[in-house]
């Protein structure tokens, strides 16, 4: 499980993200929506520690992750983000082997085992030898959730990462995304994708201004929104 208590990020003195709160059952998917800038993807960053929360707590599996280390939170938390940020001189097999070999310490033969499997499972069987300039744009990020997930996270967390696609390439990985999310996978997705909410989320979170308005189940939030501000938000997107 992932647990927000009270979370508080800012900039300087500049609060973004107020006092959040937010439980995420094992093994069940929460989409986080909103409008630009209300604060979603200052939550995921303030998750693993991208940004150190002002005040509060998060936990995985019940034990506070804002004493880990860089590389043992890497380990709890994968992210991906909208823009790939692939090694570019690096194959995929070797982006994804990287982090297990250097971080996790793995021989390299165990980070090279652990990346072809994960390669296979994401759909890039055949192309583990391809620099990312030399994959199509979903390809790179399928690479990307390949090589979170060789670090065995007990999380995942997901910025729009299917937002930089080209519109033929959203629909693979949205549906590798799902197939994380019913293999059991625990996981924190902001998107804008309000039929990939809709459809595969337990949990859909609406933020606003920094704050959680509601939170529910994605009949409630779609089909009965409490308050003005998710009904004006809906309205504009969907
Ligand atoms: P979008 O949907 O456009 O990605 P978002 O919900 O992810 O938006 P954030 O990027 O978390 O929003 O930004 C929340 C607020 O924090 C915004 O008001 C933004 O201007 C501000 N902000 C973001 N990054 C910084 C920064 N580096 N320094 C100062 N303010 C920032
Ligand atoms: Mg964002």
């Amino acid at each position: 499980s992932l647990e927000l208590e009270n979370v508080t990020l800012a900039y300087g003195d500049v609060e973004v993200v107020r006092e959040v709160s937010l439980r995420v059952a094992p093994g069940t998917t929460t989409c986080v929506i909103g409008p630009s800038g209300s604060g979603k993807s200052t939550l995921l960053r303030g998750i693993n520690r991208l940004h150190e929360p002002k005040s509060g707590d998060v936990r995985v599996a019940g034990r506070s992750v804002l004493k880990d280390r860089p590389d043992e939170l890497r380990r709890r938390i994968g992210m991906v983000f909208q823009h790939f940020n692939l090694f570019p001189d690096h194959t995929a097999l070797e982006n994804v082997a990287l982090a297990p070999w250097k971080v996790k310490g793995q021989s390299r033969a165990q980070a090279r085992q652990v990346a072809e499997d994960r390669l296979r499972e994401v759909g890039l069987g055949e192309r583990m030898d391809h620099r990312p300039r030399d994959l199509s744009g979903g390809q790179q990020q399928r690479v990307a959730i390949a090589r979170a997930l060789a670090m065995h996270p007990e999380v995942m967390l997901f910025d729009e990462a299917t937002s930089a696609l080209d519109p033929e390439l959203v629909k693979g990985v949205l549906r590798l995304m799902a197939d994380l999310c019913r293999r059991g996978m625990t996981m924190v997705v902001v998107t804008h994708e309000m039929g990939f909410a809709r459809k595969v989320a337990d949990q859909v979170v609406f933020m606003d201004e920094g704050e959680v308005v509601e939170a529910g189940t994605p009949d409630q939030i779609f089909d009965n929104p409490r308050s003005d501000r998710l009904r004006t938000f809906l309205s504009e997107v969907l």
